[in-house]
């Protein structure tokens, strides 16, 4: 099997009680096949544990607050204090630790909708990077469990990726200008895959030609926009995007905006990697659906989502706050595939326009 590991994958350890955020607050923490038969075989001695689990919708019970019912008050989770690590549901379990699955292939990644992985993004000084091993282990899926997987699209979108990567780590050369080739690309992909030309699509990227038009705030705050459709997970983090909305609809500031992006050093560097991180996650997860240029637009709409609303908060705090606001964005986004579908629809309808 081939395993690739995005950077700092292997040496991710959890900040539990010291977390300035949880992960077991906010979301339905949904509970695998096994996990929910081995809780129901517990005896009635384990009554109070029962209590925490919701056997109908197979998740964990939440407390008013929205938080686990088994999160303690000191930030531990009761669970794995009082059961044992092996009580662990496979989220809770693997969280942020993220898997795609392919035939004979697997890649590792961590959730940036966790802050320790946010600021590792955030704050490397280099570009992120992965590592690729080989070894016996066997793939465990049978073919027809992999369902839609186009495999001569895969191969495809592995060269593809490639040549992403490589552009956003061109030196030299503004995120924005890199994000431009890259959309401009991918929509003559997708064109050329919908028109059934396979053999040779990755070339679109051997003939940038025209001017590439300037990316505005505008462009920046029409992105965020597409946030209303998603299905609202933090409510404070949704009240906050809509004040946020509403400010951009008042004021579009153009000055001021190229003021904040060249005040926050290393901007650009954490817009690519921030772009990398998505690119890596997401990209040849188009080998199930054939939506290859939604899965690249993806990274740049993260970009701009979190840009934007890092620059609103340095208007107001004079501060960016980038990896909070990263990690805050990626569990709205991350933390419902319903809201990951979504999104890749609605960029999707962006290329059809
Ligand atoms: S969000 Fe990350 S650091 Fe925080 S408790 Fe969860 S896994 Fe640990």
């Amino acid at each position: 099997m081939v395993k690739r590991y995005l950077e700092d994958y292997k040496t991710f350890t959890c900040i539990a009680a010291d977390c300035p955020a949880t992960c077991c607050s906010g979301w339905l923490i949904e509970i695998d096949e096994k996990s929910i038969d081995r809780y129901k075989s517990l005896s009635k001695e384990n009554n109070d544990f029962k209590e925490n689990v919701d056997f109908a919708e197979e998740c964990f019970k939440q407390k008013e607050n929205k938080d686990c019912a088994f999160l303690r008050a000191d930030g531990l989770c009761k669970m794995q204090k009082e059961y044992g690590e092996a009580m662990l549901c496979y989220t809770c379990d693997m969280y942020p630790r993220h898997i795609e699955e392919f035939p004979n292939v697997r890649e590792y990644s961590l959730s940036a909708s966790c802050p320790v992985s946010a600021m590792q993004i955030v704050e490397n000084t280099n570009y992120l990077s992965y590592l690729t091993e080989e070894d016996d282990e066997k793939d465990a899926y049978e073919e027809e469990e992999y369902g839609q997987f186009n495999d001569a699209l895969y191969g495809k979108l592995l060269e593809i990726r490639e040549i992403i990567i490589d552009i956003f780590k061109t030196e030299n050369k503004k995120f924005e200008e890199k994000a431009a080739v890259i959309d401009n690309c991918m929509k003559k992909v997708q064109e050329d895959l919908d028109d059934g030309f396979w053999d040779g699509c990755e070339k679109a990227f051997e003939k940038i030609d025209g001017e590439l038009s300037k990316t505005t705030l505008k462009d920046y705050v029409d992105d965020l926009k597409l946030m209303n459709s998603l299905e609202p997970l933090r409510e404070d983090f949704v009240q906050w995007v809509n004040k946020a909305m509403d400010y951009f609809s008042k004021n579009r500031d153009e000055e001021k905006f190229q003021e904040f992006e060249d005040n926050i050093s290393d901007l650009d560097q954490i817009k690519t990697n921030i772009a990398l991180y998505f690119i890596f996650t997401y990209f040849c997860g188009a080998a199930y659906d054939d939506y290859v240029y939604s899965a690249a637009r993806m990274s740049i709409f993260a970009v701009r989502v979190v840009t934007v609303l890092a620059f609103k908060n340095w208007i107001e705090n004079g501060d960016a706050c980038v990896s909070e606001i990263l990690y805050k964005f990626c569990r709205e986004l991350e933390n419902s595939n319903d809201n990951l579908i979504t999104i890749r629809q609605e960029l999707d309808e962006t290329y059809y326009q």
